[in-house]
């Protein structure tokens, strides 16, 4: 199969630890997806010659196919993370997709009300459902929410407001734990209560960001009644659950 490359057009530093990339196909044919899936880029080799390939997703709406943008936050030591910042307008990368089969599915999401929840980065996919064409007519009847650490500044909330300009609903944003803080996934939960107190159980429900927080949401929206066949979920990092030992008793 033909390699597929993508052309870097604009490149801006959005936060300090931030780039939005703005890419097109290199064979010039629009790029079509939909809202909330995402990409696959190859950034090059590691040292051990293996290719450093990680997935973005798009954060601009699907209305547009001629170019589309990620977000991308510079970890400190992350490899693909620290490479893309070094592109250079016109360079080309490697990637695949569009991804993401849950979001693609014309028939999600149903009628009825509709949560979507990310976590830390996760707000690129919140980003990019709110601005899909699917979500065009049903922007009332979903609730959107991004939680945040104090010290996240991926994208800040005029950066948001920016991408967001037209979408008649804004997320709720709320401050939880640092990742590592054991009451983070508490937080959420109570969080979680206090948004759901003053509405029906979602029918539909996608959920991006933090994998640790993501499964406990998934499981409690499950037990409230969301059918787990109605809800997407896309982790971002803390991808698998945390390996519990057993020890004996
Ligand atoms: C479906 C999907 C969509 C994604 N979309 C985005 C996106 O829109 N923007 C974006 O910046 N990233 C996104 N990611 C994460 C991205 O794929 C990479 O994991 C990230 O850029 C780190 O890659 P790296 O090579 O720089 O770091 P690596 O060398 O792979 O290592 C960095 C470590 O940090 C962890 N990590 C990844 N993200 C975070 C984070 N936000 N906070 C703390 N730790 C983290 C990784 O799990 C890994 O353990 C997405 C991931 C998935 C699965």
């Amino acid at each position: 199969m033909s390699q597929k490359l993508l052309k870097l057009i604009h490149k801006e530093n959005v936060s300090p630890s931030s780039y939005i990339y703005h890419f097109e196909r290199s064979d010039g044919h629009a790029f079509d997806f939909v809202g909330g899936q995402y990409v696959i880029l190859n950034s090059g080799d590691d040292s051990d010659g293996k290719a450093i390939k990680r997935a973005y997703s798009i954060l601009s709406s699907d209305s547009e196919t001629e170019s589309f943008r990620i977000c991308v936050k510079c970890l400190g030591t992350g490899k693909a993370s620290s490479i893309l910042p070094a592109l250079k307008l016109g360079d080309e990368l490697e990637y695949s997709g569009p991804w993401g089969k849950f979001v693609g599915d014309p028939t999600w999401p149903s009628p009825g009300f509709s949560l979507i929840l990310a976590t830390d980065t996760g707000i690129t996919s919140l980003a990019g459902l709110l601005l899909s064409k699917k979500f065009s007519g049903r922007l009332e009847s979903t609730t959107a929410v991004w939680l945040k650490t104090k010290e996240e500044d991926f994208l800040s909330e005029n950066e948001l407001k920016n991408i967001l300009s037209g979408v008649s609903n804004f997320p709720n944003i709320f401050q939880i734990p640092p990742i590592s803080d054991p009451e983070r996934v508490s937080s959420v939960l109570e969080i979680l209560k206090s948004i759901l107190g003053d509405c029906t159980v979602p029918e539909n429900a996608f959920l991006s960001g933090d994998g640790n927080i993501l499964r406990e949401v998934r499981s409690e929206l499950v037990r409230l009644g969301t059918l787990e066949s109605r809800i997407g979920m896309e982790a971002f990092f803390n991808t698998h659950s945390p390996i519990v030992s057993l020890g004996k008793a």
